[in-house]
């Protein structure tokens, strides 16, 4: 075949830029990177489903920069430093102007964190987006989600919700008036990932996850992987004005500790590293909020009033009930 098809010129067209931190980038069958001395290479992969991970009426742009976006977010929530992604493109029909507004906000994004689109696959089928992401942290200094010990404080970034809050607007399980609902899904469209908290957190930080399935339901990962349980005091729980307006309320409560897609990150932490954390508020400016306790035993519970509150639905899980 001559080097022009289809495929190889929505490649060249939408998807091949100069690579500037790789050695080799798009064209050659494997993409060449140098990994620095010293550091271990970290590697993350998410794959985002038309009808599952977005609304298929979704902006081409906001998706473009959510799919990088939630990359970023497992970078940031190992405390790496983001260099490189790979873009596999499942599409139902080549439409250019969709192309060009993905390619947008997919770069847009990148540029903004210095990361490079080194290779990747474009197919046909139903609309699927998966993007890796690989980046570099110094040997031994990431952040797992397995380090929590007992008597850790639990921290959150920035505030939770408002994706949530968005998602059960659309399925109508809760209402927002206009102008909350459409600063509400911006949270869910365009995903902001805490990079540099997450550089930031490294030596401080005991384990680390991104808030993609829901506030309890990631710490759950991390007491799982630690051996150990929390309590998370729900008065204390950050929300935005929005979420203020909706906590009160049992699907709104629901949304906004059990929802997902926030990438904020949330954390535990030694006591003596309150004052070197609360200092990361103001270097950063993120709001960074200590919302309760790593414990002997398992699982997340949460309190009100130092009374336990039991809260349905522990997170999304694709395969529940299959
Ligand atoms: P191969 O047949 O060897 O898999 P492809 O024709 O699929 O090669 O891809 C050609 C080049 O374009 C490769 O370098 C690949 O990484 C890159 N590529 C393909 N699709 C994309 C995409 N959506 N975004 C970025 N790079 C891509
Ligand atoms: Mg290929």
């Amino acid at each position: 075949m001559a080097n022009s098809s289809p495929e190889f010129d929505l490649i060249a067209r939408y998807f091949t830029r100069p690579a500037a931190n790789a050695v080799l980038g798009v064209g050659d069958d494997c993409a060449l990177v140098d990994v620095s001395n010293g550091m271990d290479l970290a590697v993350s992969t998410d794959t985002m489903v038309s009808g599952t991970h977005f609304f298929p009426d979704v902006n081409p742009e906001n998706l473009g920069h959510k799919a990088l976006a939630v990359n970023l977010s497992d970078i940031a929530a190992m405390g790496a430093m983001p260099y490189w992604a790979m873009l596999a493109l499942t599409v139902p029909n080549v439409n250019h102007d969709w192309l060009a507004a993905f390619a947008k906000g997919f770069f847009d994004l990148a540029q903004e964190y210095n990361v490079s689109l080194i290779g990747g696959d474009t197919t046909r089928g139903p609309l699927t987006l998966t993007v890796t992401i690989m980046g570099e942290v110094p040997a031994g200094a990431a952040l797992r989600r397995g380090g929590a010990k007992v008597g850790n404080d639990v921290w959150v970034s920035g505030n939770v919700g408002d994706a949530a809050l968005a998602v059960a607007h659309r399925y109508g399980k809760i209402v927002l008036d206009a102008a909350d609902y459409h600063e509400a899904v911006m949270r869910l469209y365009e995903p902001t990932p805490r990079v540099s908290l997450g550089q930031a957190l490294r030596g401080l930080a005991t384990a680390a996850i991104d808030i993609s399935d829901g506030l309890l339901a990631d710490l759950t990962h991390i007491c799982r992987l630690s051996g150990v349980g929390a309590t998370v005091d729900l008065a204390s729980v950050p929300v935005s004005a929005i979420g203020a307006k909706h906590i009160n309320t049992d699907e709104g409560r629901n949304a906004i500790l059990a929802g997902g897609d926030d990438y904020e990150l949330c954390f535990t932490a030694h006591p003596n590293s309150r004052d070197s954390i609360e200092d990361l508020t103001d270097i950063l400016g993120i709001p960074i909020t200590r919302i309760g306790q790593i414990k002997r035993g398992k699982g997340v519970s949460l309190l009100h009033d130092g009374k336990a509150v039991k809260i349905d639905g522990s997170g999304y899980d694709h395969f529940k009930g299959a």
